[in-house]
């Protein structure tokens, strides 16, 4: 699959629909693959943190997970298709998940939101089957037993919502013996959908601008906004 490297990430230029294709397709192969979504505050905390850059070396499939990249990869002289949201992709995967029978895993986030996220999604697409829902916490402590909790669910997919890097370096360093088809770290996707925080609108989206919406609700994430927004940039032109 074609990828453009980005802070020496591959980013790989792939659309949503050829995202969940790929996903299928992973799902009826059954080798434990791994996905992330970097977007530019990923590639700036790769820049320092070298095991989490390995990890996304080593990824199965990276989506271009923010504007920043579409802009950094057209910078570099290179074209991604679009942008593919991992919080977009929940939904996306549930939807064809209830449509093929396969069985979905959400682990991670404040107590109760996984739950609740599941029983949304499960409203929303009739024959979904949630093989488990776990808060629990990428501490060392708690591996064993949600490695444990999520082999005898035996998802088709399993989404870790801890944030990055946590999530990732988590997935990278179980995947082997959890045996999921496909894991995904997909950060503060179930708290979208449970509503405890709000995307932005479609059009502020589509101008790539959901990063000045974000702003204006979640102030506290100025400085990663800034990272995202300046230091990226300036990063991607100084290679
Ligand atoms: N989180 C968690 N356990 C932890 C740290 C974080 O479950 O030890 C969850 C947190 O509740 C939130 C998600 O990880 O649901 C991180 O969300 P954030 O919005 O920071 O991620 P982003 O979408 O920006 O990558």
């Amino acid at each position: 699959m074609r990828s453009v490297t980005i802070l020496g990430v591959p980013i790989h230029a792939v659309t949503m629909a050829e995202t969940l294709a790929w996903v299928a397709e992973a799902v009826a192969t059954r080798v434990p693959r791994q996905i992330c979504t970097p977007n530019p505050e990923f590639l700036m905390t790769a820049r320092r943190d070298a095991d989490f850059r390995a990890v996304l070396q080593a990824a199965d499939l990276n989506i271009p997970d923010g504007i920043g990249l579409l802009w950094a990869a057209r910078w570099l002289g290179d074209r991604l298709p679009e942008r593919v949201a991992g919080s977009d992709l929940v939904g996306a995967i549930a939807a064809q998940a209830a449509q093929a029978g396969w069985r979905v895993f959400l682990l991670g986030a404040a107590p109760g939101v996984a739950e609740r996220t599941a029983a949304l999604l499960q409203a929303a697409h009739p024959g979904l089957t949630i093989a488990g829902t776990e808060s629990g916490s990428p501490r060392p402590e708690d591996v064993e037993r949600l490695v444990a909790l999520i082999t005898t669910a035996r998802p088709d997919v399993l989404f870790v919502a801890y944030g990055a890097p946590a999530q990732d370096k988590w997935i990278a360093a179980q995947r082997a013996r959890l045996g999921v088809p496909v894991s995904i770290g997909v950060g503060g996707s179930f708290d979208f959908i449970a509503g405890r925080s709000v995307r932005a609108p479609q059009w502020a989206q589509r101008l790539g601008l959901e990063w000045l919406y974000r702003l204006g609700r979640e102030p506290w994430r100025a400085r990663r906004i800034v990272t995202a927004v300046v230091e990226f940039p300036l990063a991607v032109m100084r290679r």
